[in-house]
């Protein structure tokens, strides 16, 4: 504990992750706010890894322009939008830093933070998470159904995801070493980070709205980055089928024998056709989210076993003539 104390008092490298997808009305100011942050903490050396996500309007062109002025920035062109976890990801294997923040090119997520993290990071901390206490910069509608999302997930799987915390958190070099080591490719990257542990702190801030821009998330990303976030870390949905089951058949039993000995007694009487009816559409409609279910999980498995890239990269610019680093296009 203590030599490793002392290896965080020398002159560390921290190195930002920034997804990019259509940022364009950001990410010179991103970058302005950013150094003027960096280069205000003493003893500290920085890199900005910027991840291009198949951006539709300018937004490689002006990172380009960074990298060309800047040798702190690195761009790291992916073939087309893989999405933001896929960015983050390609982010994280890039970065050579001894600590990492993933940050949003909104500036939602404030650089002045910096200071904090890595003072607890000097501290012995591994992991420094950022806790949003005011929410209001997010409609009412992502509020409450995040709340609800957080509320089921810690119910259902065993790690447990901090609530309010987002992507923006410093990690140190060994916990990003063990992210990269995951190897699996359906990647919810709040999920991993939970699961991954080590020695965590939380501070807390408050989340300003998008500097400029607009959010990159529909409902109906959202909803999936859910799905993802449930599905990757809990096999519970696939297993309530069969209590469920199980119980709709002990009381099927119970009212047979039920009308078993209503009809000794009283004989048999024809209607009956509305609660029939009712009772097929009712299972069949069970039967379906069941199967839906399964198929969920099915198709994950699915896309895991193909084994593709989680991203392609097509292009870096930045680190300098000198880099060992390929040019051309690969994979991870
Ligand atoms: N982002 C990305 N790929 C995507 C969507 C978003 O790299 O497909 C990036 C985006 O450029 C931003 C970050 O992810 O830096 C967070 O996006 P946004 O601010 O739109 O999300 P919100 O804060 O509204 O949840
Ligand atoms: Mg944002």
């Amino acid at each position: 504990m203590s030599s490793m104390s002392a290896s965080r008092t020398c002159t560390p490298l921290i190195s930002l992750v920034v997804p990019c997808y259509n940022e364009s009305a950001m990410v010179g100011l991103f970058h302005e706010e950013v150094s003027r942050q960096l280069r205000s903490l003493q003893g500290v050396g920085y890199e900005l890894v910027f991840v291009n996500d198949g951006s539709r309007d300018r937004t490689l062109d002006h990172l380009r322009e960074l990298a060309e002025r800047d040798p702190h920035v690195i761009v790291i062109d992916l073939a087309r939008n893989f999405g933001k976890e896929a960015a983050l990801t390609a982010g994280l294997f890039e970065a050579v830093g001894d600590v990492v923040v993933p940050m949003d090119a909104d500036l939602q997520d404030p650089p002045e933070l910096l200071v904090e993290f890595l003072a607890h990071w000097r501290n012995g901390y591994d992991v420094v998470l950022a806790r949003r206490v005011d929410r209001s910069a997010d409609g009412l509608l992502k509020r409450s159904t995040a709340h609800w999302f957080y509320r089921l997930h810690s119910r259902i799987s065993d790690v447990a995801l901090p609530e309010n915390v987002g992507d923006f958190r410093l990690m140190d070099r060994k916990v990003v070493d063990a992210l990269k080591a995951l190897p699996e490719r359906h990647r919810f990257m709040k999920g991993l980070f939970a699961w991954v542990g080590h020695r965590t702190t939380v501070i807390d801030y408050v989340r300003s709205p998008r500097a400029a821009g607009t959010t990159k998330f529909s409902g109906w990303k959202l909803w999936n980055l859910a799905l993802e976030g449930i599905t990757s870390f809990s096999t519970l949905p696939l297993r309530v089928w069969t209590y469920l089951g199980a119980l709709i058949a002990s009381v099927s039993i119970l009212y047979a024998g039920f009308i078993v000995i209503r009809t000794l007694l009283f004989g048999a009487d024809v209607p009956g056709y509305a609660s029939l009816l009712t009772s097929i559409l009712l299972l069949s409609g069970i039967q379906l989210i069941g199967i839906g279910v399964v198929g969920e999980y099915v198709g994950r498995i699915y896309t895991e076993s193909k084994q593709r890239p989680l991203y392609l990269i097509q292009a870096r610019y930045g680190r300098g003539p000198s880099s060992a680093l390929p040019q051309t296009q690969d994979e991870v």
